[in-house]
């Protein structure tokens, strides 16, 4: 169904978007996503590609103010803060501080949960719906600890996840093991954890490139369009561009990490932030990967992508506008290539991305605080792929006032203090 005014505007063509447009496109809406930028190399396509449904973790954890300090010292170690940057990120880290809290990170665990079980169904439906199987590698993640201390500080962590009926194996000082799971790592690493069921997209960029498809083979309208503002009424919604005004019925908000930007155009003010992050591609790494692998204690992951392999991780706290800082991703390859020493470094292409993320760690998914015809999708931050599904299920949910399968409080807009403005900006900034 295509009328000249669509049902839904979904703002950012990213994994968010793309999944929403797609589910409310199967529920017999006509969807319109507009971008900005196309071509561009968003999150969504130069990510690390896993389905990571056991991470229910947020990193706004226990104990991560005390490891935090350590890891800040070492300007280019796994979590790092430009100088120029630290004021603006200081309000961002105080609600990441509290986050992490007892009270409020059991609250989160149980979120993270609930939208990591909504996600893995809602994906496998969506899987079956569009064909989608090939795109798809079942090989698990191994997850290894550089030694005994902080295999056994991880384990609440585990025991967090039992709780959740996640499966993993724990591995203690049993290298045959690790071997097994993953010939050719360094012998330095005895202890690990297994978790069977993780999978990964075989490509990022294909998966996205795939959703666009799919959405646009079956009517979808694709515009590129920079939004500058949102303009609510009673009955519709105007979506300021550069060129004509878009007018819809509903508008999905999914623009990633500059989604602020335009719920400040309403007079919303939400503490979101980019935790960006830096990878190499390698073309021919002649090393024989059998299944996910993340480094615990150096914040990084070394993945299968199409007939390469991906190495990457690290957060950066640096904002939208500083310019990238590749050696960051050198060190990661350093790391990596002494972890696998067969590695063939050779050839790599760099690529840096924005993780759009809340202070804890949870989505923003929910009708926007001024406009009940404005859904918030954004804020996914390490876990946007995994979760796009099942976001998607919830945005669509709210559109077509059906009842969502998960209580939504956790993941509310107002969540956090301060949240209206007196006055709404007039423009993104
Ligand atoms: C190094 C790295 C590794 C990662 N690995 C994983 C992983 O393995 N698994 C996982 O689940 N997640 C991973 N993530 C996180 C994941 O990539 C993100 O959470 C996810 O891609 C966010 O998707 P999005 O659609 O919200 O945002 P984006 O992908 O950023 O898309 C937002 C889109 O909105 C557009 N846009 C913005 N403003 C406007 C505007 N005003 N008008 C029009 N268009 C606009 C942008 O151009 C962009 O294309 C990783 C991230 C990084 C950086």
């Amino acid at each position: 169904m295509n009328t000249a005014v669509p049902d839904v505007v979904v703002i950012g063509g990213g994994v968010i978007g793309l999944s929403t447009a797609l589910e409310l496109q199967g529920r017999g809406l006509a969807v319109t996503v507009i971008e900005r930028d196309p071509d561009g190399h968003s999150a969504s396509t130069g990510n690390a590609g896993a389905f990571a449904f056991s991470d229910v973790e947020p990193l706004a954890a226990p104990g991560i103010m005390r490891r935090a300090p350590g890891w800040l010292l070492d300007p280019l170690g796994p979590l790092s803060i430009p100088p120029a940057y630290a004021l603006r990120i200081a309000p961002w880290m105080l609600r990441f501080w509290r986050a992490s809290w007892r009270d409020r990170h059991a609250g989160a665990v149980q979120a993270q949960a609930a939208l990591m079980a909504q996600s893995q169904t809602a994906l496998e439906r969506l899987v079956t719906a569009t064909d989608a199987g090939p795109l798809l590698r079942r090989e698990g993640q191994l997850q290894l600890y550089d030694n005994a201390a902080s295999f056994r500080a991880s384990l609440n962590g585990w025991e967090n996840r039992r709780a959740h009926d996640i499966t993993f194996e724990l591995i203690e000082d049993n290298p045959a093991r690790i071997a097994e799971l993953q010939p050719g790592l360094d012998a330095r690493f005895r202890f690990a954890a297994f978790t069977p069921d993780w999978f990964n997209v075989t490509d990022p960029g294909q998966w996205h490139a795939y959703l666009r498809d799919c959405f646009l083979a079956r009517g979808g309208q694709f515009r590129r369009a920079n939004a500058r503002a949102l303009r609510p009424s009673l009955d519709h919604v105007n979506v300021e561009t550069d060129g004509a005004p878009i007018r819809a019925g509903h508008v999905v908000l999914a623009a990633g990490a500059w989604s602020h930007h335009l719920a400040r155009t309403m007079g919303e003010r939400l503490p979101l932030e980019t935790e960006r992050g830096y990878n190499t591609t390698l073309p021919d790494p002649r090393f024989r990967q059998k299944t996910h692998l993340s480094f615990a204690d150096h914040g990084f992951v070394v993945t299968k992508v199409g007939q390469g392999i991906r190495v990457g991780g690290a957060v950066e706290l640096g904002g939208l506008h500083l310019p990238p800082n590749y050696r960051r991703a050198d060190v990661l390859l350093d790391k990596a290539k002494a972890f696998l020493p067969g590695l063939n470094a050779q050839g790599g292409t760099q690529w840096m991305g924005f993780r759009p993320s809340m202070p804890d760690s949870l989505p923003v998914i929910g009708r926007s605080i001024t406009a009940a015809r404005i859904i918030h999708a954004f804020g996914h931050g390490h876990l946007g792929l995994t979760q796009s599904a099942g976001t998607a299920t919830l945005v669509a949910d709210l559109v077509t006032g059906v009842r969502p399968a998960i209580a939504l409080a956790p993941y509310r807009p107002d969540r956090f203090a301060f949240a209206r403005l007196a006055k709404p900006h007039l423009r993104e900034n």
